[in-house]
Order: structure tokens, then sequence, then C-alpha cells
């Protein structure tokens, strides 16, 4: 298991005063771990005060939520990737199912923008997942491995660039209802296979998340099923108490060292 991602996708909420706060309020409570990797995922406008705010804590990186496939130019309401990066991140979530199916972003955008991040020095987040409808006729791995193999397409040096892939069923986005462990579970270890296949062994080394109505309660089960990375969190990341308790959740592997020091 790589060391765990816990991602908060803040969408179209907290602007530079809240942010400030959240991260006043979050940063306070929540010293360094170095179990772990915490990424903010703020609106465009809010990434310099993110980044700002986490002052250069390694185990806290900032993101963009969206970047154009452009480097610059006439694109009136788009942020490049150097833009992005210049602001601080480091990350950037390419396809989220939201610029999927509320922008109608196509497979192609999503290739062209992991390609833009990859010449920004951007780690593109490529997000995958099947819709309700997907799923229920049995279509969710060629739905994910298709977005896979094309949001990955245009990549140059795919290791260079250390991409992350979060597994986010439609279905479960903002609606409450979440994968079994064992759902996603299996749904990862296929994203998992279909990796080696693009980049050999070094597949082990690209975190995959599970996104989709986490919150503390599901975390846990989540998080300690093979093949499950992390979690990217939408709702439950937007109070700074909720997405403490998230960050905190227990791993497998704390709780194992405890019961061996306690000679359980
Ligand atoms: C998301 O937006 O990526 C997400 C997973 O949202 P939520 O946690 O609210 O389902």
């Amino acid at each position: 298991m790589n060391h765990p991602i816990f991602a908060a996708n803040w969408k179209m909420n907290h602007g530079p005063s809240e942010a400030r706060a959240f991260m006043k309020t979050f940063l306070t409570q929540y010293p360094r771990h170095y179990d772990r990797t915490i990424i903010f995922f703020p609106p465009a406008a809010c990434i310099e005060t993110v980044d700002r705010e986490v002052d250069g804590r390694s185990d806290i990186l900032v993101g963009a939520q969206n970047i154009h496939w452009e480097d610059q130019g006439a694109f009136t309401g788009e942020i490049s990737g150097q833009i992005a990066r210049d602001a601080g991140a480091t990350v950037v979530l390419v396809g989220h199912s939201e610029r999927r199916h509320v922008f109608g972003e196509t497979d192609e955008e999503t290739a062209r923008k992991c390609a833009a991040a990859e010449r920004a020095g951007l780690r593109p987040m490529l997000c995958v997942g099947e819709k309700l409808e997907e799923r229920e006729a049995g279509k969710t791995e060629e739905v994910v491995l298709r977005q896979l193999r094309a949001g990955f397409s245009r990549l140059a040096q795919m290791d260079a660039f250390n991409p992350l892939v979060a597994y986010e069923p439609v279905w479960a986005i903002g609606t409450g209802r979440t994968a079994t462990a064992d759902d996603a579970s299996a749904t990862h270890g296929v994203i998992r296979e279909e990796l080696k296949a693009i980049v050999g062994d070094r597949a082990r080394a690209i975190p995959v998340l599970y996104g989709g109505s986490v919150n503390a309660g599901n975390a846990p089960a989540l998080l300690s099923a093979p093949d499950v990375d992390g979690v990217l969190v939408g709702g439950a990341s937007l109070d700074a108490g909720s997405w403490i308790s998230i960050v905190r959740t227990r791993l497998t592997a704390e709780i194992a060292a405890e019961e061996l020091a306690s000679g359980e």
C-alpha cells in the first residue's frame, strides 16, 4: 500500500477569507503527520491563499480543480497549468465527474489536460467512474478502463510526473451512497492491472484514491481495503472539524503496530 492520501475537493465553496480561516483552524489542530499526505483542491482563486497558509509543510499539498489544455491565450475564464503552478499548485484534478457530466468534458479533453499538466510540472489526478445506468448495465469496468486509457494517452513520460488516479463512481458523488469497501477494492484492482499494462511495475507507485460520499464513518473501511490508497472527499471536507476527523483516520498499519507493541 502506498502512503495514504487524503484529498479535499472544495468544489465552488470557500473564498479566500473562508479558506484562510479554515486553514488556520485545520493547521492548529493537525500537526505534521509523516504517515499520510493531505491535498487541498480549493477554488482557483484560493490556491495562493491555501498555499501561503500551508507554509511549506511537506505533508500537505495544494492542487487545482481544473486547468485548460492550452498553455496560454484567449480563453477567458480559464486557467492554465502554468498559472496554477505559479499560484502554488503541484497537483491538478482532471476529468472530475462534474467536469465530465455538468460541463461536457470529453475523454479527449481529459487527455489534453493531463498532457498540459505534465508540461506545467503538475501531477494530474485523473478521475474516472461510471454512471448509475452504466453500473446497472454491467459496464463499470469498460467505462473506467476507457477513461483511464484515454486520459493518460497523451502523457509523454508517465513515470516522471507521477500521476494519480481517483475512482469516483458518479452515483456515489454527493449522494450519500458509497461503494462498499469490497466494490471499491475490486474496481481499484482493475485499475491497478491496467496501470501495470501501461507502465509495468511502476504501477504500484501510482496512488489510486476512492471518492464518493466518504466521511469519517466509512473512511476506515475504505482505507483498509486492498488497492485503495487514499480518499477524495467533497462535501465532508468543507467543514474543518469533519475534515480533521477524516484525516485522523487510524490506519491499519498504525493499529497493527500498536497491537504489536502492547503484545496482543
Ligand atoms: C468529489 O467531489 O470528488 C466527491 C467525492 O464529493 P462527495 O464526497 O461530496 O461525494
